[in-house]
């Protein structure tokens, strides 16, 4: 019998038996009830066509539970994770080991979003362009061009000389506005082509969250449809997912977008006979217009509400004048030229999307983001529901959503409610990890108020001997850049530890820094709340200021908050909490992360004991061993850091 056939009558269960041949592919295999029961779950689903809400908590080993089931039923599956990095992981570890352990042959592709991707003509374009050519990008533009000779992929990672943030990419990659598609002359060469229609022909492909949703974008621009006859769709950190959904759903325009538009369509003007004199002084006319835009916004907060626009609406009005002109310059010549053609369509669409941003939608905030001047207005839904019930129709699939953090106190109301899926079947797996004997929680005592000037400095006084008995090793985060600041000054002035800041390095380097010096704090905000991993003795601490309750400011947010206070709902109990709640069980989530780690949980917030609200956060949490002192929690790392 080939492997494939001995696989095929294999059941679930010995597949994850102790002797099953994930234990024979895998030297650290053991068989962990939580793993099997969310795989049998799933299996459940695929075979019913039941869409599936999952928590599996750390260390359930939910990568496989997933990928067995969907590999042995056999069905065109789309995988969907929230990062590049966790795409690349999938692709090139998990999902060749899983095939390798189950003796099975699967067609197997790896799809990221167009940014990642070399664009040929855009290449060549700007290769070809003296002004970009000897200009400040020049060295690493001839980098690409001599890379580009032999890449297979045209993944633009695969040249990690070039920094991810150079100017050069931009350059050299497409975005939705800017690519030919079907109307490329470089069509048969186009790396980003060759990858959709990998994963057109794949069994399994892996995409991410951004470019499943962008999928349903993509089917307008003539390349059809890239993720078609999907059996099932896979979502990982699926607690993503609405946050990306809303972006995603999003519309818009923003003072780059214009700027290239300008650029581009008088590069596509010099290249056409006529077309320059036509439209030089349109598009004169529109650059002039963003500047007065651009300098009127100078003095804009970083992001608001579209109520606070009111001196710049005189000057969008007129961008979209001067807008409007340069789309009626370029209406007769679109046939002229593929870039003519492209730069009137996108004209059109940014056009569209200022003028839907002046008048407002039903349903939609307006509000914008700002960047000395550089600004971005933005028409967000409120509701993800419909425009995902819809994405669900066109991938006519069963949908698997998992994370190791979806529910709040067992439930998953807010999510479902939120992502529209109102027959899913839902299910939490408990984590496999000892929790009251690998750790201890501690909420120190007569804390201020969290919002007062010296919380941070009265919680570091009373955390500072545990951190002295842990000798570092210990991940502070904290909600407010202010209060990281805060806390690192006066960490400063009272001890001696190395202090790895997120402000003065970015993620990765700190990261890397943190695990290579055990005397180290490392202070994080936001980034470091989720997605970092440092097992072992070398995080034996946690230390959260305040319960991770979103920014009041953040406008989305107060937009979503009022619109169902208005429809009757409790906003903090539907919205605040819940997502809070999520975000302090990512938080608490770095300390443990396999089964021999231990450590100290401390939480800062004297609301969790004050406030009603508090006990929720705390039945969310793994059952950590309380303890009522400083003191004893020091003893408890001492003791496990001496064995
Ligand atoms: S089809 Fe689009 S991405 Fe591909 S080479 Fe042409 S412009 Fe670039």
């Amino acid at each position: 019998m080939s492997g494939e056939a001995e696989s095929a009558g294999l059941a679930l269960a010995d597949v994850f038996a102790e002797d099953g041949p994930l234990a024979n592919a895998l030297a650290a295999y053991r068989p962990r009830a939580g793993q099997f029961e969310l795989a049998a779950a799933i299996d459940e689903c695929l075979g019913s066509g039941t869409d599936l809400v999952a928590e599996a908590a750390t260390g359930t080993g939910k990568t496989l539970a997933y990928l067995v089931p969907v590999l042995l039923r056999g069905e065109r599956t789309i995988i969907s994770t929230g990062t590049l990095n966790l795409q690349d992981q999938l692709y090139a570890r998990d999902l060749p080991l899983a095939l390798r352990a189950l003796g099975l042959e699967r067609k197997v592709a790896l799809l990221k979003g167009r940014s990642n991707y070399l664009c040929l003509h855009r290449l060549d374009k700007h290769g070809n362009d003296p002004e970009v050519a000897e200009g400040a990008v020049g060295e690493e533009l001839q980098m690409v061009r001599r890379w580009a000779r032999h890449t297979v992929s045209g993944e633009i990672s695969e040249l990690d000389d070039i920094p991810t943030r150079s100017p050069v990419w931009p350059l050299v990659t497409s975005t939705q506005d800017n690519c030919l598609g079907g109307e490329c002359e470089q069509l048969a060469d186009c790396h980003l082509l060759r990858a959709r229609r990998q994963a057109q022909e794949a069994d399994i492909v892996v995409v991410n969250h951004h470019l499943l949703f962008a999928d349903m974008a993509l089917k307008q621009t003539g390349f059809g449809e890239v993720l078609p006859g999907a059996g099932a769709v896979v979502i990982d950190e699926a607690h993503q997912v609405p946050e990306t959904a809303m972006r995603f759903f999003s519309r818009g325009v923003s003072a780059w977008q214009l700027r290239e538009l300008g650029a581009d369509t008088l590069r596509a003007a010099g290249q056409a006979s006529g077309a320059l004199k036509l439209l030089m002084a349109p598009v004169q006319n529109l650059r002039t217009a963003l500047d007065q835009a651009v300098s009127e916004c100078l003095t804009l907060p970083q992001r608001g509400e579209f109520s606070a626009l009111t001196a710049c609406l005189p000057h969008f009005a007129s961008l979209r004048r001067a807008l409007q002109a340069l789309v009626a310059a370029l209406e007769p010549l679109a046939e002229q030229s593929r870039d003519l053609g492209n730069a009137a369509q996108r004209a059109a669409v940014l056009e569209e999307g200022l003028g839907d941003f002046l008048a407002g939608r039903e349903g939609y905030v307006r509000w914008f983001a700002n960047r000395r001047g550089r600004f971005a207005l933005n028409l967000t839904p409120l509701d993800v529901a419909g425009p995902l019930r819809q994405l669900r129709e066109r991938v006519p699939a069963t949908w698997i959503m998992t994370s190791a953090t979806l529910a709040v106190a067992g439930r998953f109301d807010h999510f479902t409610r939120r992502l529209g899926l109102d027959d899913a079947r839902e299910r939490v797996i408990e984590s496999p990890f000892d929790y009251p004997e690998q750790t201890r929680l501690w909420l120190p005592e007569g804390l201020p108020d969290p919002g007062s000037r010296d919380h941070v400095d009265q919680l570091l006084s009373q955390v500072l001997p545990v951190l002295r008995a842990a000798g570092g090793r210990a991940f502070l985060l904290f909600t407010s850049h202010r209060a990281l600041r805060r806390a690192a000054d006066w960490l400063r002035a009272h001890s001696d530890f190395q202090l790895l800041v997120q402000e003065d390095a970015p993620r990765p380097v700190l990261l890397r820094r943190f695990r290579e010096s055990p005397g180290s704090l490392l202070l994080g905000a936001a980034s470091f709340w989720e997605g970092v991993d440092v097992p072992g003795r070398e995080l034996s601490v946690v230390v959260i200021d305040k319960l991770p309750f979103a920014a009041p400011d953040d406008p989305v947010l107060e937009a979503t908050l009022k619109a169902v206070r208005e429809s009757g709902g409790n906003p903090f109990a539907e919205v605040q909490l819940p997502q809070a709640v999520l975000a302090l069980k990512q938080g608490a989530g770095r300390l443990i992360r396999q089964a021999d780690d231990f450590g100290v949980l401390v939480l800062g917030d004297p609301r969790l004991v004050t406030r009603p609200y508090g006990k929720l956060f705390l039945r969310s949490l793994p059952p950590m061993t309380p303890v009522q002192s400083g003191a004893e929690a020091a003893r408890f790392i001492k003791d496990r850091l001496s064995t």
